[in-house]
């Protein structure tokens, strides 16, 4: 799954074309809670990849889940297991959070951290928030904070947000390995 980045090739890690198509989808019209936001959305999405009528729908990204906060792979990666940490509250302002939120979103942004280590072998991280439209952030109204795996040569500059870059990997296999690094 991380072939791309054993390979070492960095244009086979991006793959640009593919930009313009996932650009667009999954950004909420409105800044509103509920189906309309990806991440108010997420946790709920099943498991499977198929519904009880048995079409083919979008599979669960969710890693682990916590009482305040869940860990969802990014839609959009920058790098194999770009991670998401988010409140499963509607919020936008890190200052907004509740002091559990805030101790969990910690505590899982650290387990994410360890289950990377033991599944990619990652040399480096980026973790980081992005708050508001003007700072970077793609879905402003719904707080997350992002863990990126960094290799070696992957790029030198890193625009966590500002653009996002899609990898043609499986994200239900990164998810799968994930769930099974995740520490106990
Ligand atoms: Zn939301």
């Amino acid at each position: 799954m991380c072939g791309a980045v054993s390979d070492g090739g960095v244009e086979r890690l991006w793959a640009p074309d593919r930009l313009a198509y996932v650009q667009g989808e999954n950004r909420p019209e409105s800044d509103e809670a509920g189906e309309g936001c990806p991440f108010c959305r997420a946790p709920n999405v099943g498991e499977t990849g198929v519904d009880e009528a048995g079409v083919e729908e979008a599979a669960s990204l969710v890693v682990a889940r916590g009482t305040h906060t869940y860990v969802v792979l990014n839609l959009y990666p920058y790098n194999p297991g770009h991670a998401l940490v988010c409140t499963y509250r509607h919020v936008a302002a890190y200052v907004d959070l509740t002091p559990e939120e805030t101790h969990e979103l910690a505590a899982l942004t650290q387990q994410t951290l360890v289950a990377l280590t033991a599944a990619f072998a990652p040399h480096g991280f980026n973790m980081g928030m992005n708050q508001g439209s003007v700072g970077g952030a793609g879905i402003a109204a719904h707080l997350h904070q992002h863990v990126v795996p960094r290799w070696g040569g992957d790029t030198n500059f890193m625009p966590v947000v500002a653009q996002t870059k899609v990898i043609p990997q499986s994200l239900p296999d990164t998810r799968d390995a994930l769930r099974e690094a995740w520490p106990r």
